[in-house]
């Protein structure tokens, strides 16, 4: 069934930044076919379109992308709120080690149900069990869901039962269970150069590469990390992972906050990804990534939220203005980083870091219909700048008033359309009371 959206203002979010400020949308099977001012869409005058909604003069814009969280690790949100990240981690270890399956898919809930209504279309899961949970709680909201396993190596991971091959199997499990689902699709990860031994890390990528899959990875997040890393095998994170074998443009690397400029080449040379998570990285008193500098060298960089433990809200809003604001304070300077930069980031870039740039990531014609509609007005009016940096500056999941994947409505006027939300909140009540009694 076709779909025409009409009076809407469109940001496209394609690499020239194109706004149609009169702006439709055609939508066939789930992709769209037609994007542009009004006055020139095919259908508008004959209204062929099976079905038409006026959108009233609102904002629409691509879905957002999260490349990094632990949707699994939701229910402990603010158990822990000090610390840098070794500490952090050591004090969280008792919440989160006993944590079951059932535990993990309830926290999925609460992450994908807060991500689509802060417009989030498709997210990057990672867990340590579990691999195909976050796909299958995503798949039944409606969002699109690039789920998958850390591997790591019990000896260098206190507190950490073995997960490989298990997370192997348990991938190939999740990749069955969605055959023929175009919204999900899965990687192989291993969880850090600190935690994973180097014939791990060979390993996983290695069956990564027999499976057509992307790789994940954590990577320079601390520089404590960067001193184990040199301690034990000599090299930095980067230069350790590179020589292993594990980096290239399926290879995607969350925080990558500690690199020199040898590690940025690396990274531009061999295509690998990032994915920037700059209040996770504050929070955690990690430092600040460089992404100017890799932007500068063509290493895609994407927005990630991390986990709710060290973040705490997934909302890609306030991602895209905190990194704005980090670059600046840090470099003392103004123009770090435009609005139009870290839209693009938290979009397109983060779609090409996740290798579904074909697809997802802007609004164009030939792909997946994915977007937000925002309820932004201005006292001036709606123009391009004032629409970009409101994006950026002033929106947030209050202004989302719709969400769409495939071409399908997910989230409408406030209620998910696919789910009963008050029924998943009282089962997380319940869930997190027994939790907590524990
Ligand atoms: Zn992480």
């Amino acid at each position: 069934m076709d779909t025409l959206l009409r009076n809407a203002f469109i940001y496209t979010g394609d690499a020239q930044h194109r706004c149609h400020t009169n702006g439709a949308l055609l939508i066939s099977q789930g992709r769209l076919q037609w994007v542009g001012d009004e006055a020139d869409c095919p259908e508008t005058s004959d209204h062929t379109a099976a079905r038409v909604v006026d959108l009233g003069g609102r904002v629409v814009m691509p879905g957002l992308v999260n490349t990094h969280t632990h949707g699994g690790l939701s229910l402990h949100r603010g158990c822990c709120d000090s610390g840098n990240l070794f500490q952090w981690a050591q004090t969280l270890a008792p919440h989160t080690s006993p944590l079951t399956l059932e535990d993990n898919r309830w926290g999925c809930y609460q992450a994908v149900l807060e991500m689509v209504r802060g417009g989030i279309t498709t997210a990057c899961d990672c867990t340590r069990y579990g691999a195909g949970l976050f796909a299958s709680v995503a798949a039944e909201v409606g969002m699109r869901a690039f789920g998958g396993a850390m591997a790591n190596s019990p000896a260098l991971r206190p507190n950490g039962r073995p997960n490989w091959p298990l997370a192997l199997e348990e991938t190939r499990q999740a990749m069955a269970d969605h055959a023929g689902d175009d919204r999900v699709r899965f990687y192989l990860g291993a969880h850090s150069p600190y935690s994973c031994t180097p014939e791990l890390l060979v390993e996983v990528k290695q069956a990564a590469n027999q499976l057509g899959l992307p790789f994940v990875i954590h990577a320079a997040e601390s520089r404590e990390e960067v001193e184990m890393v040199q301690s034990r095998y000599g090299r930095r994170p980067i230069e350790h992972l590179h020589h292993l074998g594990v980096l290239d443009a399926r290879t995607l690397l969350a925080h990558c906050v500690w690199l020199d400029e040898g590690e940025m080449a690396l990274l531009a040379d061999t295509g690998a990804a990032v994915s920037h998570n700059p209040i996770s990285n504050a929070k955690l008193a990690s430092g600040v990534a460089p992404v100017m500098a890799l932007r500068a060298r063509g290493v895609p960089v994407g927005l990630g939220t991390d986990s709710m433990l060290s973040n705490n809200a997934l909302n890609l809003f306030q991602e895209m203005k905190f990194a704005v604001l980090l670059q600046r304070a840090h470099h003392l300077d103004g123009h770090a980083l435009s609005a139009g930069d870290v839209l693009a980031m938290g979009t397109r870039e983060g779609a090409q870091a996740l290798g579904w740039q074909d697809e997802i990531g802007s609004l164009e014609a030939g792909k997946e219909a994915d977007l937000v509609v925002l309820d932004i007005d201005h006292p001036l009016g709606l123009t391009p700048e004032r629409v970009l940096s409101d994006l950026v500056f002033a929106a947030g999941p209050q202004h989302v008033q719709a969400v769409m994947v495939h071409g399908e409505m997910i989230f409408e006027a406030g209620r998910f359309t696919r789910v009963d939300e008050a029924q998943i909140k009282a089962g997380l009540r319940e869930h997190g009371l027994s939790l907590s009694n524990a």
